[in-house]
């Protein structure tokens, strides 16, 4: 009986409802185990998985390859700290470096964590370098951000839930609407403090915003002729979600011959997480040349896990996978297909009123006010269905599956989606 009683999903739930803080809002379904595209709950009933842990399990869960570099490495040596050498560590900062085409890393543990790190690292180089007078430097964000959780990083959202009751508030950044260069360039132009301009390519969390083809291009002129350091938040679009390595990077066809030839806005700043352990172990990074670099010296930023043996062969294991299996344009290719499979549901249907996104990062916006409980209900339906996916911002669902799937499964599961959907047309 125990067993049984262990493998309930209500008992899961109700282990984590009265013993852990209530932090997350989860779509009732435990799972007990993954492979590929798909998960598998405590019930042994299966399920696509579209969420991909907002885009760590690109290389689809548990792939063995990174599985294999991190139980082979786990068994050699975990966790020296940076207090010593470890012989994995510069193995995988050459490796890295020469992947996305900058001279240095940071190597960090979370998102979160390497965008306060290229805060950090924004500053410095703004009073070393660009000599703006001390405890003046300012950093330009964009309205519905969404860079992580810590204090310095709420300070500067504008989601009411995230900052509430956080504050005082970090100084020290300045907020401008997403996607309007115009905005860019009045700030730049009142304001002779800036150091930095910190942008995701596409807000993933605010419902997949995909700003205007040429929005990311100009803004990088822009930053470069007021000399403002050009920060590309990739940790949710970067490692080939968006059909690219990088969704800062042009036409080149990155898993053939790596992106570092052609990009088409190359950031002073790279950051990136998540898939860069293909959502096996907790592995981000920030990514810059020498001349910024060069003003983070022992002593001004660390971590005790960051650059673990660990982390540095599962992240080589994870960026291998991306190249081996052409990731990138099998969400360039899919992406397309499943665009169009919802756009021609959406003709007819009055429950979804648009898809977008680029690549396997899309959204379907569900034609109801932002408070309406209909994208929750649709997707415990999806659920019902076999079907994971999660709504963002109220009427919003993000539809983001592993970047390992087969053209028959993503039709599979456009079938799935419009006849789920298909449920609450009126
Ligand atoms: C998820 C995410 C983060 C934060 O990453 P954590 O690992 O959750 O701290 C930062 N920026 C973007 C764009 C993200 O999607």
């Amino acid at each position: 009986m125990a067993i049984l009683d262990k493998k309930s999903s209500q008992h899961s739930i109700d282990l984590e409802n009265k013993y852990g803080a209530h932090n997350y809002h989860p779509l009732p379904v435990v799972l007990s185990k993954g492979e590929g595209v798909y998960v598998w709950d405590v019930e042994g009933k299966k399920y696509y998985d579209f969420l991909s842990a907002y885009s760590a399990v690109n290389q689809g869960h548990c792939h063995p390859k990174i599985v294999g570099a991190m139980t082979a490495q786990a068994q050699q040596l975990t966790l020296t700290s940076r207090a010593f050498y470890n012989d994995q560590l510069g193995v995988y900062e050459q490796f890295v470096t020469s992947y996305f085409g900058f001279d240095k890393i940071l190597p960090m543990n979370t998102g979160a964590e390497a965008v306060e790190t290229a805060l950090k690292i924004c500053r410095k180089w703004a009073y070393e370098k660009k000599g703006i007078p001390e405890n003046e430097a300012q950093i330009i964000v964009c309205n519905n951000n969404f860079h992580g959780r810590t204090t310095t990083i709420i300070s500067f959202s504008n989601d009411p839930v995230a900052r509430a009751n956080f504050g005082p508030y970090t100084e020290g950044f300045i907020k401008i609407e997403y996607d309007n260069l115009q905005a860019l360039a009045t700030a730049l132009e009142t304001h002779d403090t800036i150091a930095g301009f910190l942008v995701e390519p596409i807000q993933g969390e605010a419902g997949v915003y995909v700003p205007s083809d040429t929005y990311l291009k100009e803004a990088k002129a822009l930053c470069e002729k007021h000399n403002v350091l050009f920060i590309a938040d990739e940790v949710q679009t970067g490692i080939a979600r968006t059909g690219r390595l990088l969704a800062t990077c042009g036409n080149c066809s990155c898993p053939e011959k790596n992106c570092s030839g052609t990009p088409d806005v190359k950031p002073d700043i790279l950051i990136l997480g998540k898939a860069l352990s293909g959502g096996a172990y907790p592995v981000s990074g920030v990514l810059a040349n020498d001349p910024i670099m060069e003003v983070i010296r022992p002593g001004n930023h660390g971590s005790t896990f960051g650059g673990n043996p660990v982390a540095a062969a599962v992240a080589i294991a994870a960026l291998e996978v991306v190249r081996d299996e052409q990731l990138a344009v099998n969400a360039a290719v899919l992406g397309e297909l499943f665009r169009a499979e919802l756009a021609a549901y959406i003709e007819t249907s009055s429950i979804v009123s648009l898809v977008r996104g680029k690549g396997l990062l899309n959204a379907i916006v569900i034609n109801d006010h932002e408070e309406s409980e209909t994208a929750w209900n649709i997707c415990v339906a999806l659920k019902e269905n076999g079907l994971l996916a999660k709504p963002t911002h109220g009427n919003i669902i993000r539809f983001a599956p592993p970047l390992v799937m087969t053209k028959e499964e993503l039709l599979d599961c456009v079938r799935i989606i419009t006849d789920t959907l298909q449920q609450f047309e009126p």
